[in-house]
């Protein structure tokens, strides 16, 4: 048995990996954060208290057995949930020091990449093609391209991290020579200060200079930190001089950069500035099939469907939920169905439960009208129902983030050209007549 904890954490791994599929083990593996042996026992961060669930109750089995071996029995393993509240994972990093290596062996652990970030698990829509053309573009032939630096803002959990670790991901897989390194602008920070502390901040520079694609994440943080800035302005000219790629991310556009060194944000709008939008309602359900295909787990159409109606506009939410429902039907050895998902999702995101039902428009339309809402609902060809329904379409709409076709499909299996008629026809009366328009902001007030 190895005496060096690491190692034993990667034999762990290792004898895991040949017992999964590699997908699976990709998922529920890589983003596991070994965080160092305490007394005698291993401690694993895991990023959520979902994840943790899914692989207690998924691989625990493996995972006991991977320990015994790999520690003779001497070690047990223990997690840590490393999640904050807004999904971001706090002290994702292991308190070791930081160390600069110029060795390419020891650089290659430096990397610090997640294998399940990649191209092909990053779904592409309207939302994010642009941004994915340029992260492609820049991976493929890093610094050679008039992307340098690439900038990508986005609000959390719309797919910055994924994407720009998937740039290193995609370039070193197709140069293993490649010095690149994904830091978060935390982890940067972290590092030089300890560097300043330890007057190590000549190594610090060399091994920041040094890099061929620096991937560096939300840098936000560098708001205010007036000497982290200055040490970053220099890495990043002498990067961009000699031709290497610098990739950032941030939450928030350049100009809302505050307390940011003019002569740095202007000098990142040399290369490509582009953003990410929330995903429509397309993507957000190919992103949760394709996720739980990968999982093994088949959704029937009705729940991914009523998931990417309610979680609109933060794919990690997304992916959450999803995650929830997974841990907990393996738990309970059970299919998923809408119904558990109502009411799941009811107890674990408060904003599901907030988000506007279709059902809850088709009745309260129709009581406004003060017709049956069956009525709605039938084949009913009256003025007055028939005006009635096409409200409650237009809503439906307005209101929720469900496709046409399930609009259509909640109004007794019409068709999404209905809808479409529907709502066209809806806000043309509206634009027209003042009193259609103050009846439909009558109703909408009702849902908010
Ligand atoms: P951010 O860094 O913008 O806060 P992340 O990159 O951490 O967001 O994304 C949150 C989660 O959503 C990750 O698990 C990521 O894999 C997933 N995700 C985001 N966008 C996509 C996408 N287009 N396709 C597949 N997964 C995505
Ligand atoms: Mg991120």
């Amino acid at each position: 048995m190895s005496s060096n904890p690491q190692e034993i954490w990667d034999q762990i791994l290792s004898a895991i990996s040949h017992r999964l599929p590699h997908e699976s083990f990709l998922t529920w593996f890589g983003p596991l954060k070994f965080l160092g042996l305490r007394e005698n026992h291993l401690t694993v961060g895991v990023p959520n208290q979902f994840f943790y669930e899914f692989l207690d109750s998924h691989y625990r089995d493996q995972i006991l057995e991977a320990v015994r071996q790999a520690s003779g029995g001497q070690l047990q393993i223990q997690y840590k949930i490393l999640e904050t509240g807004d999904g971001e994972s706090a002290a994702a990093e292991p308190a070791a020091q930081p160390d600069f290596p110029d060795t390419e062996a020891a650089f290659d652990k430096r990397t610090q990449l997640n294998p399940r970030y990649t191209f092909e698990n990053f779904v592409e829509g309207d939302s994010n093609a642009f941004a994915k053309a340029a992260a492609l573009a820049v991976a493929e032939s890093p610094g050679k391209t008039p992307f340098n630096p690439l900038f990508v803002y986005a609000p959390s959990g719309l797919g910055k991290t994924h994407l720009i670790q998937a740039i290193g991901n995609f370039s070193l897989a197709r140069n293993r020579a490649l010095r690149a390194i994904y830091v978060t602008s935390e982890k940067f920070m972290n590092d030089f200060i300890f560097a300043i502390k330890t007057y190590k901040t000549t190594d610090f520079s060399r091994f920041y200079r040094s890099v061929d694609l620096l991937l560096l994440d939300d840098i936000q943080f560098f708001q205010g930190k007036e000497r982290t800035q200055l040490e970053f302005f220099h890495t990043f000219n002498s990067l961009y001089q000699s031709g290497k790629q610098i990739v950032l991310t941030s939450d928030r556009p350049l100009k809302e950069l505050v307390d940011f060194e003019k002569r740095l944000t202007s000098r990142i709008g040399w290369g490509l500035v582009t953003d990410i939008h929330p995903p429509d309602y397309e993507t957000r359900l190919a992103i949760l099939q394709k996720r739980a295909e990968s999982e093994g787990f088949s959704l029937p159409e009705e729940v991914s469907q009523f998931l990417a109606g309610a979680i609109t506009d933060n794919v990690r939410a997304l992916e959450s939920a999803l995650i929830r429902l997974m841990a907990h039907c393996s738990i309970i050895g059970s299919d998923i169905t809408l119904a558990l998902t109502r009411e799941l999702l009811r107890e674990f995101l408060p904003a599901v439960r907030e988000t506007v039902s279709l059902d809850h428009i088709q009745q309260t339309v129709a009581q406004f009208f003060n017709l049956p809402s069956a009525l709605l609902i039938a084949r009913n060809r009256k003025r007055e129902v028939a005006w009635a329904r096409q409200v409650a379409m237009y809503l439906c709409v307005e209101l929720t983030g469900s496709s046409l076709q399930s609009i259509g499909a909640h109004f007794g299996n019409r068709d999404h050209s209905t809808v479409i008629h529907a709502r066209d026809l809806v806000a043309q009366q509206v634009a027209q007549d003042p009193q259609v328009a103050l009846q439909i902001s009558k109703l909408k007030a009702d849902f908010s």
